[in-house]
């Protein structure tokens, strides 16, 4: 979704949520950022002036039985609907952030998503706190669900900052030249990877 926020010509993007009726939006707080600042500011009932750019390429695949969802930040924002809305998939996400209160916004969602399907997982990665650190170190560590998922057609998703993509992707290369003799760039044309990273 492009906010616009007041005071500056332009817009912000955010990526969103489709939760039932409403949207949802995770956004970090910049200390001088125009637009988060905007955002963080709003009061209860205030209207703000938005579009939403659709971005077809960061669908989730209906047709997928597996699917593994990784993010860090706010870039779990998007994957809250898709698991919500997508019960008959089986879902792992993998989500990084800095510290377990930083998760603590996400849980109660999280929470209620994952009991409506016991055969999804979700594995957290503290890189302040805890052993795991980032969560490519996850996806290192549950290389099997992975490599599962990729092998029987399932989606891999990436959404957050761009080094964690880039991390992620580096280890991604590794685990597939080690245990399949599928490659990324296959993965990513076959529609089997999908990023949206910021
Ligand atoms: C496809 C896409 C999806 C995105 N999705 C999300 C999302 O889901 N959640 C999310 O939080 N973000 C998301 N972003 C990033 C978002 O669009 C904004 O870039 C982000 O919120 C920062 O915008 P801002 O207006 O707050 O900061 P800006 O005003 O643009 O400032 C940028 C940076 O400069 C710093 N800065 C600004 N002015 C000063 C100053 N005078 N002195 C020192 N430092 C200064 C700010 O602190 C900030 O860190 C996404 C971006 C893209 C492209």
């Amino acid at each position: 979704m492009s906010v616009f926020p007041v005071g500056t010509d332009i817009p912000r993007q955010y990526s969103i949520a489709r939760m039932g009726n409403n949207i949802l939006l995770s956004v970090k707080k910049h200390e001088f950022g125009k637009g988060s600042s905007y955002l963080h500011n709003l009061n209860k009932g205030d209207t703000v002036q938005a579009v939403i750019d659709i971005n077809p390429h960061f669908h989730f695949s209906k047709k997928s039985a597996s699917a593994v969802l990784i993010a860090n930040g706010t870039g779990i924002a998007p994957f809250l609907g898709m698991i919500e809305q997508n019960r008959d998939t089986t879902i792992n996400l993998f989500w990084g952030g800095r510290t377990v209160a930083s998760s603590a916004i996400y849980d109660d969602i999280l929470n209620g998503i994952i009991s409506k399907n016991q055969k999804n997982k979700i594995h957290k990665s503290f890189s302040r706190e805890g052993r795991n650190g980032y969560v490519q170190n996850l996806i290192i560590q549950q290389k099997d669900v992975v490599l599962k998922t990729v092998q029987e057609g399932g989606v891999v998703m990436i959404c957050g900052s761009l080094a964690m993509q880039h991390d992620i992707l580096d280890v991604l290369e590794n685990l597939l030249s080690e245990y399949t003799k599928i490659g990324l760039d296959e993965l990513q044309h076959n529609g089997q990877l999908k990023m949206d990273c910021y």
